[in-house]
């Protein structure tokens, strides 16, 4: 077995270890490995190993590896990383899931790329910067229910959940899942956001544990990045 297929394997088992301790279906969580900076071999090694969901944060290496890859029919690319309105139309013809919508003008500036690319609705995730961290993208939580007002207006765009990047500490990592999970509720809960992408290599149990649908692993998976 290569390194890879080892590592995702392990990490697989992490997840349904996590989903047995909470009372979930292991089904209900989908992994997203996360490539960024790792070449497209490596992608390919993870594929061949079953894995169909990849993770890219730049919009110009998804357009590369995607090139790359393009002989992969049913390999899905999720966009995890911050998002400007001019990348768009590099993410909106490539994307299954975009994870990080977090102004109106970008979620309008996706849904007109997506009609251009003739894609006829873009799934998305509105991202939360549920502690209101400067440094962070994301809407605040008080600005989120207007958000996604504007995204479901958008014709052409699926509004399919909340996304969050939690800070490095666990205990601050499990309060801000549990913040993403209460703001779905208040939200329209799983009916109107049946996705929560929350979870890295370092808290995904306690991620799966808060209810994530979505885990985005990457250094758990392709090593440490340089
Ligand atoms: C890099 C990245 C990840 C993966 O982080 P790891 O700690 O390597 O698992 C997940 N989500 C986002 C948004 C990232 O940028």
């Amino acid at each position: 077995m290569s390194a890879i297929a080892g590592a995702l394997a392990e990490v697989r088992a992490r997840i349904d270890r996590a989903a047995a301790a909470a009372g979930r279906a292991p089904e209900a969580i989908r992994l997203v490995a996360v490539s960024k900076t790792k070449p497209a071999s490596a992608v390919r090694e993870a594929y061949e190993a079953g894995q169909r969901d990849f993770g890219e944060n730049y919009a110009q290496e998804l357009v590369e590896k995607a090139d790359e890859l393009a002989d992969l029919p049913d390999l899905r690319w999720h966009f995890i990383g911050h998002l400007q309105s001019n990348k768009a139309r590099l993410v909106a013809p490539l994307a299954a899931l975009v994870h990080t919508v977090d102004t109106p003008s970008l979620a309008r500036e996706l849904a007109k790329r997506a009609a251009r690319a003739e894609r006829p609705r873009l799934a998305v995730l509105v991202e939360v910067n549920v502690g209101g961290e400067a440094q962070k993208h994301g809407a605040r939580p008080d600005e989120l229910a207007e958000l996604l007002d504007a995204v479901d207006a958008e014709p052409g765009l699926a509004l399919t959940g909340l996304m969050t990047m939690p800070p490095h500490d666990l205990d601050a990592a499990r309060r801000a899942f549990e913040a993403l999970a209460a703001l779905r509720e208040r939200n329209g809960g799983s009916a109107r956001l049946p996705e929560l992408s929350m979870g890295m290599s370092d808290d995904l149990e306690i991620a799966v544990a808060c209810g994530a649908t979505l885990v985005r692993v990457g250094s758990a998976i392709f090593g440490a990045r340089s």
